[in-house]
């Protein structure tokens, strides 16, 4: 009830702020420079490689004669010996978009490390909990059971039955979590995620800057072949020699997960490096790796927007802009995010604007997004694959067959599988009752003969 009464209160106002995301060679950074030479604004940067110092080429930062004297922040600082995470980029991110805001700066936050902007959320669930709330009890429960999944489930449905019931029974990780969360808070994460969630620190338009995937590729292939024009291999040798400072080739599957050696474009390399750079075609073969990575990278980041920044705004604010054909850039990128961003800042209407162009409409799917906006808050929609329980069918280990989602359930009650196992069923019971009818017959004829 008090929750409900203090949203009919005045909204206290969020700062506008403007983020631009999309895959790779799209022309964000482009797009960014027009941007705040039009709205007075500065750059924060969220690309995880463009925080490290050097290695501009290999990490692809705008070069600097190209960025209009439009300060960039967040962008070449961090040394490469060090590593960086979300937690330190919500830090320095918040901090500086209160800096810029607090010198009337418009901050316009690009980059393609798209799970950073997570920080412009307000906390999520996964942040809540801390191991220092947790009593003994609590503490040795989950030491014990950490991997004895029946425990953990019965123990969270005593809890929060309803998180419970939305998390498949044999998810270790899932069910354990919520457990960690419920000790550290001692609130249902149910609660916790129906109430705190998806709301936004600020008041944020994001401006999507898309290329069709058969122009974009051969884009990302040019841009790697550029780099190796521009200079490229003298920085992966710089890499190499501090690859080898570092002693990073030690426990290197693990060292190369973090840090700038996430890089692509550093150890698709290694092979030909380590060889001496004698081998043209380890190099070849290294390129030939880059491409392809480059190309999964930015095909993941589409994927990202979609399935998850999409249902977390529940597709409010986000306008995609086709940056397809680069002759058209002016109209259909610039002057159409210029047009968006003055509404935006003047508190005008935007929903005036279509999300998507005509020709990407199918970018956006209007039932999915609808569907967004029904809910209290999208993770209804994630919470809504339930499990259910097929009494016919078993899984692997003998147990009860388990299916998430009432639609993948209906699939499965109409697939051959089910009705085979159906079927077997009824033959099996139809056999039972004839043996049955055999033995009775059979003791019949045994009374006789007596
Ligand atoms: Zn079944």
């Amino acid at each position: 009830m008090f929750r409900r009464l203090s949203t009919l209160m005045e909204p206290v106002k969020k700062e506008k702020i403007v983020v631009i995301l999309g895959s790779t060679a799209t022309g964000k950074s482009d797009l960014s420079i027009q941007l705040a030479t039009h709205f007075n604004g500065e750059i924060i940067n969220s690309d995880s490689m463009q925080l490290y110092k050097n290695v501009d080429i290999v990490t692809n930062k705008h070069p600097i004669e190209e960025r209009n004297n439009i300060p960039h922040h967040l962008m070449d600082f961090l040394p490469l010996s060090e590593s960086y995470n979300l937690s330190l980029f919500e830090k320095d991110c918040n901090q500086k978009i209160k800096e810029l805001l607090g010198n009337s700066k418009l901050p316009i936050i690009v980059g393609g490390t798209h799970y950073y902007l997570q920080a412009l959320f307000n906390k999520t669930i996964s942040e809540e909990y801390s191991r220092d709330l947790w009593t003994e009890k609590e503490r040795n429960f989950l030491k014990e059971n950490q991997f004895n999944t029946q425990v953990l489930y019965d123990e969270l449905t005593k809890v929060d039955p309803v998180i419970a019931s939305k998390w498949h029974p044999n998810d270790q990780t899932k069910l354990y979590n919520m457990l960690k969360i419920y000790y550290s808070t001692k609130e249902k994460p149910s609660d916790i995620y129906l109430s705190q969630e998806f709301s936004m620190k600020y008041d944020v338009l994001f401006l999507w800057v898309y290329s069709k995937p058969e122009i974009l590729n051969k884009r990302l292939d040019n841009r790697v072949d550029g780099m190796f024009d521009k200079g490229a291999l003298e920085e992966v040798k710089y890499l190499y020699e501090k690859f080898k400072e570092y002693n990073i080739g030690e426990n290197r599957e693990e060292k190369m997960k973090s840090g700038i050696w996430q890089v692509i474009g550093f150890k698709e390399f290694l092979p030909w490096l380590e060889d001496d750079c004698q081998d043209q075609k380890k190099f070849d073969q290294g390129k030939e790796v880059m491409k392809i990575k480059t190309r999964q990278y930015a095909k993941s980041q589409i994927k990202w927007i979609k399935n998850t920044l999409v249902p977390d705004i529940k597709g409010k604010n986000l306008f995609v802009l086709n940056a397809s054909d680069l002759n058209e850039w002016k109209g259909k990128v610039e002057n159409r995010a210029i047009d968006i961003t003055q509404n935006f800042l003047k508190d005008l209407d935007i929903d005036k604007f279509e999300q998507t162009p005509e020709e990407l409409s199918d970018l956006l799917d209007k039932t999915k997004l609808e569907k967004f906006q029904s809910v209290k808050n999208p993770i209804e929609l994630k919470l809504n694959l339930a499990p259910f329980t097929c009494d016919n069918c078993t899984d692997k280990k003998g147990k009860p067959l388990v299916i998430i989602g009432q639609e993948k359930f209906k699939e499965h009650l109409n697939s051959n599988k089910h009705k085979h196992v159906l079927q077997y069923i009824a033959k099996k019971r139809k056999f039972e009752e004839w043996k049955k009818q055999q033995e009775e017959k059979e003791k019949e004829e045994g009374n006789v003969d007596i």
